[in-house]
């Protein structure tokens, strides 16, 4: 760290000690960080921000930390900034006095909205000399703008809340950022745009950013002793923070505690409880029960029925529960009789609203001595009837927010598969036999409410498959494969473990694998579909390169009311041109007619992949010996719109190239890309 050290600024001539960190300073550090792809590089930049943070400045920690990894509050808090490129053009020409028609032609020209509001800047009057930029200024600024929801004049009132960051940035700039290199040169209003596009373009994801909190703030800590860290200092304050905060992922919480008792104690004051919705442990999927087997060789482990309905972790605290057992008056909870409880998705979004029906039955199961808890269950649709589970297509058609309950008219069940906290402890250190088993003491079944998820201990191939049989009668997708005993089947919060395994009946069927996409364009409909968009232009996420790789074009698996929908809902994010973080291909006859936002994520299947010179995704990854092709879908199917995914939790390039890999490998025929109503 000492020979960057002497490279970077330290400090920033106008930052004094106990004054608001200049947002300046955090963009010389941004334009250092995306001048190169090192890894180790940027995370030593952003370590040595956030030690100077700390040392001359800690109480703008936290809003730092938020603005480096784009987010202004936890996922929970329900924060969005909802601003797309028109209204951002709007506030970059009300700015500087520059029409939007020019704009929009510069946009053209350059591609990034953050580089036409540094030109536009060049050009903006100066009459008065504006306070510079701090970084709690601009979080504050941010912060507002995404709490000015709706009413009449919201839209305004975000332009008018965008102008004054951006009249404002760069007050004391007086380098010249050269918009033709796109890189170098701190330039605020750069930043700012992009932050507001929700892309800072940096390579800085957010792991990177835990890691370096911890290293600034080890050395931190050993350096007011005097004292210099050993590696292993730094790798236990690493593991520390990273453990912490799959926990409690809420650096709302985390910093102060930090800072107030230092990080090697933090384990101690932050844990898991209920009120901080956690990331969900995820499964990795199999092709055959021999590959379950294969992997928990030796060990025991147990199924589930995997059901198809939408994740829910329920949080719940008793009124005459201990205080430590939990707050939930930060987040959308309802009371329920003896306690407060909340809902949350799978991306930890508030899914109270969605179901009081749920909310207003929990305390029929919930047992008298259950005093707090955090539930990971699957919320499914149910047939009163016929007493079964129907399928997810049904749950699809429940309104997602203010619910009420007489007007609930799809009933669900609740089927409960892990515990992760009771009475005022965190239990997912445990076996899962043994989370398993508290699961069952604490909690009762009631019919059409709530159940245990369906299990089955036998560890024999003809057990497993009569049992996976079962499953599919039963309307389920497959099976849930979980390691049983010992440490590895502690329950990993945030991680897509091989410790669960998921076994889903159409992989065994040939019929394929399911993937999640980015919409990025659509292509104008033809013959009965002039209406609506016909055809769609889908892409993976890479997070090396925080790109959209394009992977297909589909046509297949629509309805006419889903065509009119999708069109609805994704005409007011059509873009003029594509984001500079798409990868695709340029020629002419292979664009789409418009581009989108990148906002909704759709579930695809497809028979399988091969490659393919027009599309992107994957090529990174070494799939293709000549470096001129990408993976593809052939003949790809939409199934359904994922709302519980954001773009950026979309299948992933190296996803996509493990399962081209797989299917290599086992020699399945394949043939040319195949694009549907082409
Ligand atoms: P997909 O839902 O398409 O399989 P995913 O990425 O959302 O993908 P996975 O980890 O792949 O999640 O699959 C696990 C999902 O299955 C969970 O998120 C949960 O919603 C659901 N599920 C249904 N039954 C179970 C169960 N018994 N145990 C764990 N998860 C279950």
């Amino acid at each position: 760290q000492t020979t960057l050290a002497t490279k970077v600024k330290d400090p920033f001539p106008d930052w004094k000690a106990g004054e608001p960190v200049p947002y300046a300073a955090l963009c010389t550090t941004f334009s250092l960080i995306e001048q190169t792809r090192k890894r180790l590089l940027i995370m030593e930049y952003c370590s040595l921000f956030l030690r100077q943070v700390l040392r001359l400045t800690p109480d703008d920690l936290l809003p730092t930390v938020l603005l480096m990894i784009n987010k202004l509050a936890p996922d929970y808090a329900g924060i969005e900034l909802g601003i797309g490129e028109s209204l951002i053009m709007k506030a970059i020409g009300e700015t500087t006095g520059r029409s939007i028609a020019v704009i929009k032609n510069d946009q053209k020209e350059i591609g990034d909205l953050g580089l036409v509001a540094v030109k536009s800047r060049s050009r903006q009057p100066t009459m008065f000399k504006p306070k510079p930029l701090t970084i709690r200024g601009v979080h504050k600024g941010l912060m507002d703008i995404a709490t000015t929801m709706t009413g009449t004049g919201a839209q305004q009132k975000k332009v008018d809340g965008i102008k004054k960051l951006l009249s404002a940035a760069d007050a004391n700039s007086t380098g010249k950022v050269d918009i033709t290199k796109d890189k170098g040169g701190p330039s605020e209003a750069k930043f700012i745009v992009r932050f507001l596009e929700g892309k800072l373009r940096l390579g800085l994801a957010e792991k990177s950013v835990i890691v370096s909190l911890a290293q600034a703030m080890i050395a931190h800590e050993f350096a007011k002793k005097g004292k210099v860290p050993s590696e292993s200092d730094f790798s236990k304050a690493e593991s520390t923070l990273k453990t912490v905060y799959s926990e409690l992922p809420s650096y709302n919480v985390i910093i102060p505690a930090m800072l107030q008792h230092g990080i090697m104690n933090l384990r101690e004051h932050c844990k898991l409880r209920p009120g901080v919705p956690l990331k969900p442990m995820l499964a990795n999927p199999t092709k055959a029960i021999t590959e379950v087997l294969d992997r928990f060789e030796g060990q025991t482990f147990t199924c589930e029925y995997k059901y198809d309905g939408e994740r829910a972790q329920i949080h719940y605290v008793a009124k005459d529960a201990p205080k430590s057992d939990g707050d939930l008056s930060q987040v959308a909870s309802k009371e329920t009789g003896k306690g407060v409880a909340a809902i949350f998705s799978r991306n930890s979004e508030d899914l109270s609203q969605k179901y009081p029906d749920v909310l207003a039955k929990l305390p029929t199961w919930v047992k008298e001595g259950t005093k707090s808890f955090v539930l990971d269950c699957e919320s499914v649709a149910w047939d009163t009837v016929e007493k079964k589970v129907l399928p997810f297509q049904q749950l699809m058609t429940r309104k997602k927010k203010d619910v009420k309950l007489e007007d609930v008219k799809v009933k669900v069940c609740v089927f409960a598969f892990d515990l992760l906290y009771l009475n005022g402890e965190a239990v997912v250190e445990k076996s899962l036999r043994e989370r398993r088993g508290l699961l069952r003491e604490a909690f009762k079944p009631v019919e059409g409410e709530f159940a245990f998820a369906s299990s089955m201990d036998g560890q024999e191939l003809d057990e497993i498959q009569m049992f996976l049989d079962e499953s599919v009668k039963a309307s389920c997708e497959g099976l849930m494969v979980k390691m049983l005993d010992g440490a590895e089947s502690g329950y990993e919060p945030s991680k897509r473990s091989r410790n669960w395994l998921k076994i889903k009946k159409d992989y065994l069927a040939g019929i394929g694998d399911s993937l999640d996409l980015v919409v990025l364009g659509a292509y104008h409909g033809k013959g009965k579909r002039t209406s609506v968009f016909g055809a769609f232009l889908l892409a993976c996420y890479n997070p090396n390169t925080d790109t959209y790789e394009t992977v297909c074009n589909i046509g297949t698996g629509f309805s006419d009311e889903v065509l009119q929908e999708l069109h609805a809902s994704l005409s007011p994010i059509i873009i003029d041109r594509p984001k500079p973080f798409y990868a695709h291909s340029s020629g002419g006859q292979h664009q789409p007619d418009v581009w989108f936002e990148p906002k909704f994520v759709w579930e695809v299947k497809t028979a399988d992949l091969t490659l393919s010179p027009r599309y992107k995704a994957g090529m990174k990854e070494g799939v293709d010996p000549s470096g001129e092709k990408g993976i593809s879908l052939r003949f790809p199917r939409f199934i359904k719109v994922r709302d519980d995914k954001k773009p950026d939790e979309a299948t992933t390039s190296r996803m996509v190239a493990e399962m081209y890999r797989k299917q290599e490998s086992v020699g399945k025929s394949k043939g040319p890309a195949v694009d549907d109503d082409f």
